[in-house]
Order: C-alpha cells, then sequence, then structure tokens
C-alpha cells in the first residue's frame, strides 16, 4: 500500500459536466503544477431538465482510464462523482454504486429554488427553509460518501442563514449515516471570504461528533483546481478535523 496522498483536491469538474468544457488532462496538469499528488474528478451526475441525459457513466469511465494511465507516476487520478440529491434518485444511486467510483458526492443542487442559479431576486428565508429540509432528507438517506457543499445557497445568496438545531440535527444524522462534509472552497473565487461550510457550521459538526473533512475547489476551470485548499486545510486543523479522502469507496485518514 503506497503512502497516504499529502495534497489532494477531491471535487472538480471536467467536459463530463454539462457546465465545464475543460479537458481531464487540463485538470491533471494544472493539479501537479500546483504540487497535488491526487485529485478526484466529480463529474455531475445531474437530474434537472436540462441536462439529466447529459452525463455518462461509460464514456466518463474511458476517459479516466487514459487520462489514468497519461498520467501514472505523476498523479493519483480517482474517479468520482458529483450525485444530485441522491435520496430521490435511488435507483440511480444503486448504479453508481455498483461502479467503480472511489468517492460519491452527493450534493443537493435542486431543491425548488431554480432561479438561484439565474441571480434572479430570492428572498434568503423561504430559499433556506426548503433547502435545509431537503438536505435532512438527503443526509438521512445516505448511501453516498460526503456531502457537498454544505450550505450551497450561500455561494448565490451571499448571505447565510440557518436555525442552529436544524443544522444540529443534520450533523448528528450525518454521523448515523456515514457521511462526511466537504469543505468547498468555490465561494471563496466569487468575493465571499468563508468556506462552504464555514467555521462556525464546522464547530457545530466537530461538537456533535464529527471527526473528518474532505477538501475540494469544485473547480469548473483547469486555473481553479487546488484552488484555496492550503486556507481550507489550516480552517480543519485549527478545528481539529482530520482532512481526507475517499479511494474505492474507503475513507483514508492522514
Ligand atoms: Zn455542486
Ligand atoms: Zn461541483
Amino acid at each position: 500500500m503506497s503512502k497516504p496522498a499529502r495534497v489532494f483536491d477531491c471535487h472538480m469538474h471536467s467536459h463530463h459536466s454539462p457546465d465545464s468544457l475543460c479537458l481531464m488532462r487540463e485538470l491533471c496538469e494544472q493539479a501537479a503544477a500546483r504540487g497535488a499528488e491526487l485529485i478526484t474528478i466529480t463529474d455531475h451526475w445531474d437530474f434537472d431538465v436540462t441536462c439529466e441525459e447529459y452525463y455518462k457513466p461509460q464514456a466518463y469511465f474511458d476517459d479516466l482510464e487514459r487520462t489514468r494511465e497519461a498520467f501514472a507516476g505523476r498523479l493519483t487520478v480517482l474517479a468520482g462523482v458529483e450525485f444530485s440529491e441522491p435520496h430521490l434518485h435511488q435507483a440511480l444511486l444503486e448504479d453508481a454504486n455498483s461502479m467503480p467510483y472511489d468517492y460519491i458526492l452527493g450534493s443537493l443542487h435542486y431543491w425548488g429554488f431554480r432561479g438561484i442559479y439565474a441571480d434572479d431576486a430570492i428572498y434568503a428565508g423561504p430559499c433556506y427553509d426548503a433547502y435545509w429540509h431537503e438536505l435532512r432528507r438527503m443526509v438521512a438517506y445516505g448511501g453516498y460518501d460526503a456531502v457537498g457543499h454544505l450550505d450551497l445557497p450561500f455561494r448565490y445568496l451571499k448571505v447565510l442563514e440557518y436555525e442552529e438545531d436544524v443544522v444540529d440535527e443534520i450533523f448528528s444524522l450525518m454521523q448515523i449515516t456515514g457521511l462526511v462534509p466537504e469543505i468547498n472552497t468555490s465561494s471563496l473565487r466569487r468575493g465571499l471570504n468563508e468556506t462552504m461550510p464555514n467555521e462556525a457550521l464546522l464547530r457545530r459538526y466537530a461538537a456533535r461528533g464529527g471527526k473528518y473533512v474532505t477538501l475540494g475547489s469544485d473547480a469548473h476551470h483547469a486555473e481553479d483546481v487546488c484552488a484555496g485548499l492550503p486556507e481550507a486545510r489550516a480552517l480543519a486543523d485549527r478545528l481539529g478535523l482530520k482532512a481526507t479522502y475517499f479511494q474505492r469507496r474507503k475513507q483514508v485518514i492522514l
């Protein structure tokens, strides 16, 4: 067994996602140039009407295999997927669980506030109420490894709202279903000075028994690979949370 990777990025997108044009090779070149030892390419498996036919697992795995071979010895390239609303797409989640992914990242992208992506005026209160309600259902279901950008509306609304007892229950449920939150740094590239989730939320996670996080840039462009990860790692260290990644669906703890 080789030594665990010290520098890694567990969340990024290639052209196998509907919202990225990036080649896998370009993601890998940038990761290697930034000193990463390991990356996980987590393309979107989405069920929104505009993109539900887009993702083709076989095409993804074929491309990943070629990319892995091209970077053998320079960079470990793991197979991941960012699977939307796993609790609402249970049969397809089962399919995903039967495929050779190293990592399944569950994310809540669609919860009745589509306008959030179109910069429509959205009132934060109802948007967050609906979001946390649906996220609670999603983490109670489980069946995947980690929760992507746990407070996603923050990236778009630029304000964070939550009821403490609701997020505490979400973090407690994650302990039961074995889910790890990621520290997602994409908010730092949108003029926000906090990761998703931020320090206050991660403290609540730690207080509910949380010990681990994964780290992800959520890059959709090669130049964003590994962006913000030193800050995310420093935050995890400060809170006593261990940075981990998943390989063959097993958590690797540094
Ligand atoms: Zn996402
Ligand atoms: Zn993503």
